[in-house]
């Protein structure tokens, strides 16, 4: 990381004053190769940061003007400003350290497609108004399908489709409106909602969106395994049925955030049939495993049953946030749900029913150009890279739980999903929740906690773009070590706390 803010050597051309034309392609050349400049400083520098940010609430505020200037700053000032007020407040999710929550990686290829994205300012709303967006965004989502082994009910150019949209939350919460709409005979209220136990926050959160009071939003239990029960979602859709309440839509995750459970989509889909439920399978971290043809079985299993079906390449498959891709078994039953045409998003093209304006499918109406950053890491970074990574995350979180199971203070209680694993100290909750703390603090790793089994449970998701074997044991390494000294004083103030 640069220490002064001063210009650099080289003259003060290379900090360009500030003021003029908002875009002056002189300028943009030189102020665009110093802020590359600086994030590839930044990725350089990132093992020597602390990766939890280690701050007081409103301290960064407390730092920053409260009124924007009246006048213009160089970018070498907020740059500066960035450097010393800004980054120290971060958490360092690219950091080789990071295992908490899932990872959100990304990666040169991604980021320049972002930049490009920007850069090119576009709006993809409707096909008309940029077409190359609409049918560039097509083409990768399909690739990933593919590559994924995803039904043909969901290829480019049948009655289903795929898209890219913000986000998992988003993704479900079109899809339930669609599942609404599908069942126009309910009443209001009387549609139902089914969702295990350890499903995303998501699902109730688009169900309290989509208007379903809380009573309509069922639960339901896992098997041991944190898998949704089939028999228990048959046994609360029949009685719903028996009420008069309509079975609206079944959520079946593949890769639960709390230990991985992957529901057995399957059955699941079977029941949402038999009793005309929408079935939405939640694959936002663990879909993209899919792409190794070892996964597919365990990933995809029953999605041919499915009515839509989501992933996130921005978790672990190197695209930076957001891109979460969607897709859908018919394209009429979405774009039916959604679409609102007023006069003045009407267009030939979209009045033919030649081509799909994406806003129809989503939330909001303006489109970011997100299939730029997907086409750039498929072909930038290609597919067996990929691959690849997933194999090499999934064998280094098998060795981190050996290592875990082979201390007698420690308990797995979860064993590893691809590559999450779930673990606890024998001592009991409180004592697994105070290490988890003063691991956190050492700010060389950062991991996040679950309830697993009733317990308090630590977890580690691998999937960061620079984390290595080594990091991968380095972090177990880190947790031994605190688990065997628990004072932390003498971790806190030790020499080089906090650094890697
Ligand atoms: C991450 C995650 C989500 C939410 O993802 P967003 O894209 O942030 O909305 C939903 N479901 C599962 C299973 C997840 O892992």
């Amino acid at each position: 990381m640069r220490e002064s803010h001063e210009p650099e050597p080289g003259g003060p051309e290379r900090w360009p004053v500030a003021g003029g034309p908002p875009f002056d392609p002189e300028r943009f050349r030189c102020e665009g190769r110093v802020v590359v400049d600086w994030i590839a400083d930044y990725w350089a520098s990132l093992p020597t940061h602390r990766v939890l940010a280690d701050v007081e609430p409103g301290e960064i505020a407390g730092r920053l003007p409260a009124a924007a200037p009246e006048c213009p700053e160089p970018l070498a000032a907020v740059l500066g400003d960035l450097e010393r007020i800004i980054v120290p407040g971060l958490t360092h999710w690219q950091h080789p350290g990071f295992f908490a929550y899932f990872p959100a990686n990304a990666s040169g290829p991604s980021i320049l497609g972002e930049l490009l994205s920007a850069g090119l300012g576009i709006q993809g709303m409707l096909w008309t108004t940029s077409p190359a967006a609409t049918e560039l965004e097509g083409i990768v989502v399909d690739w990933l399908r593919q590559l994924l082994g995803l039904p043909d009910r969901f290829r480019l150019g049948g009655e289903g489709g795929g898209m890219i949209q913000d986000s998992a939350s988003s993704g479900l919460l079109c899809c339930l409106v669609a599942a609404r709409e599908r069942s126009a005979a309910v009443g209001p209220g009387q549609g139902v909602v089914y969702a295990s136990a350890d499903a995303h926050s998501s699902a109730v959160k688009g169900a309290k969106i989509a208007g379903f009071p809380a009573a309509a939003i069922r639960r339901i239990d896992t098997d041991g395994s944190g898998r949704l029960r089939p028999d228990l979602l048959e046994a609360a859709i029949r009685d719903d049925t028996a009420a008069g309440r309509v079975p609206c839509f079944v959520v079946a995750t593949v890769g639960t955030t709390a230990r991985g459970a992957i529901d057995p989509v399957a059955a699941i889909g079977t029941i949402a049939r038999r009793y005309g439920a929408w079935l939405h399978v939640d694959a936002a971290w663990a879909g993209t495993a899919a792409i190794c043809p070892e996964y597919r079985a365990l990933v995809v299993e029953g999605a041919e049953l499915a009515d839509s079906w989501g992933t996130n390449p921005h978790k672990s498959m190197l695209v930076n946030f957001d891109c979460h891709c969607l897709w859908i078994a018919s394209r009429h039953a979405l774009g039916g749900a959604l679409s609102t045409k007023p006069e003045y998003l009407r267009t030939a093209a979209g009045d033919s029913g030649a081509v799909v304006d994406y806003s129809d499918w989503q939330v909001s109406l303006g489109r970011r150009f997100r299939a730029l950053k997907l086409w750039m890491v498929l072909r930038m970074i290609g597919a067996e890279t990929l691959r690849q990574r997933v194999r090499d995350q999934v064998a280094w979180t098998a060795e981190f739980a050996a290592l875990v199971a082979l201390d007698p203070a420690f308990e797995i209680l979860s064993p590893p999903s691809l590559a999450l694993v779930t673990f606890a100290l024998r001592a009991g909750d409180e004592a697994t929740a105070e290490l988890l703390t003063r691991v956190n603090r050492t700010g060389s790793v950062f991991l996040s906690h679950a309830r697993v089994g009733g317990r308090h449970a630590i977890r580690l998701a691998v999937g960061g773009t620079l984390t290595s074997r080594a990091d991968v044991l380095g972090a177990w390494g880190v947790i031994a070590a605190a688990a065997a000294d628990p004072d932390p004083a003498s971790k806190e103030r030790g020499p080089g706390a906090g650094e890697r």
